[in-house]
């Protein structure tokens, strides 16, 4: 996903600031020019101001700096303050908000960016301290207390596997982990076949009242590549919201979520086009309130013998999934486009166009792997999606 609100906004902020210096250093030789035209020898109707000659230069450093004085005597003013951090949860964050003081705008994107740190260390599997690392270490020998957090987030997941007919599946991993996308390892048909049982999100047991989760076999690991991402971009936008920010745009790779808008105008997201290259757009979708998450075959993969391998598998073969190039979901929440996602590449473009267009508060759009795009029904090409039509607080 290409975000297209990167708009000049440093230079919109310098551009204040220097309007604002610029309006004050006109005010000042004004004060010393226009008012006093007989004084200095002004004529007003001679459009140029004959500095060197009227206003001694001495002065014109006095004013000067009492001017500057004056730009940093202002009080703090309001602006949009973006940050990108790379390295958190293997990606890419981006937080933009409209803060009306600098400095509680970047206390906040710390805010946001320690909840996320928080979430990569509890549910990242490449950390073997993690709590999803200690779940797939121990949670088929018997029941295993966890956090609330996990909890609540394995119970989303198993939701979405029964809403996708078994598309998102987090036991993916079971034969998920034998992938290395970057080292281009894959496992064999033998590897695949033994470890593929292991695969169905029935055989993560949860037990609400003891807060407990456990596998019914051996062989079972869980990953949440699939939602964390979409998760930890609503928990920023949470953080953000408890500290009253009301315009702000929070990404973690391809889950977004925008709160507000950009005072009258929405936050334009562009899809990037799977048949090209990074900044190729399909389409640039309007949003105010909403979350949008794109996934696509070109994400992490590696080509052998003209197959492409890549990161979305297929609960049911446990090889990638390639039945679309790439899935956008616009939704109210990122945990939910994020869970959502996946589905089209497992079930492909049509059975999975039904099933969004089942989920009253989802739109979709879909590129097919001929290149062709299909929209969800309340989406039509050239129209904002449903979700975006929320108006602006
Ligand atoms: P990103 O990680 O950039 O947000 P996606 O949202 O497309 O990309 O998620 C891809 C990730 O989802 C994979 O890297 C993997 O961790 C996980 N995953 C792969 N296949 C499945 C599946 N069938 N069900 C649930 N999660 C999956
Ligand atoms: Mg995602």
């Amino acid at each position: 996903m290409v975000n297209f609100n990167r708009p000049c906004d440093e230079s919109v902020k310098l551009n204040g600031v220097l309007i604002r210096w610029l309006a004050i250093c006109f005010a000042d030789v004004f004060n010393h020019t226009l008012r006093r035209p007989n004084r200095l020898g002004y004529d007003p109707m001679n459009n140029s101001l004959p500095m060197n000659s009227r206003l001694s230069k001495n002065r014109l450093k006095g004013s000067l700096l009492s001017l500057s004085l004056l730009v940093c005597a202002l009080p703090a003013h309001a602006e949009w303050v973006r940050r990108v951090t790379d390295g958190i949860m293997g990606t890419r964050i981006t937080v933009e908000l409209w803060g009306e003081d600098r400095d509680k705008a970047e206390h906040a994107i710390d805010a946001v960016l320690d909840e996320m740190r928080h979430i990569d260390e509890s549910m990242s599997t490449y950390k073997p301290t993690s709590e999803v690392s200690q779940v797939n270490d121990r949670a088929a020998l018997g029941p295993m207390p966890i956090s609330k957090e996990l909890f609540d987030l394995l119970t989303t997941a198993k939701e979405y596997s029964v809403i996708t007919d078994g598309a998102f599946d987090i036991t993916y991993a079971s034969v998920g982990y034998m992938y290395d996308f970057r080292k281009r390892v894959r496992p064999d048909e033998a590897q695949i076949a033994k470890a593929l049982p292991a695969v169905n999100y029935e055989h993560v047991l949860l037990d609400p009242t003891k807060q407990t989760v456990q596998f019914s076999q051996k062989g079972v690991r869980i990953d949440l590549g699939g939602i964390a991402k979409g998760y930890a971009v609503d928990r920023g936008i949470d953080v953000l919201k408890s500290l009253g920010f009301t315009r702000a745009y929070v990404s973690a790779g391809g889950d977004s979520r925008i709160i507000g808008d950009r005072f009258g105008r929405p936050w334009m997201v562009g899809i990037r086009d799977p048949t090209k290259g990074e900044g190729q757009v399909i389409t640039r979708i309007p949003l105010v309130n909403a979350a949008i998450s794109t996934s696509g075959d070109y994400e992490r993969f590696f080509e052998e013998n003209g197959v492409r391998y890549h990161h979305i598998i297929d609960p049911h073969t446990g090889h990638s999934a390639s039945k679309v190039r790439s899935a956008t979901i616009i939704g109210p929440y990122a945990t939910r486009t994020d869970g959502l996602s996946k589905t089209a590449f497992v079930l492909g473009p049509e059975k999975a166009m039904e099933i969004y267009n089942r989920i009253d508060d989802i739109d979709a759009i879909i590129v097919k792997l001929d290149g062709t795009v299909i929209h969800s029904k309340g989406m039509q090409p050239g129209k904002a999606a449903a979700a975006a039509d929320a108006p602006a607080p």
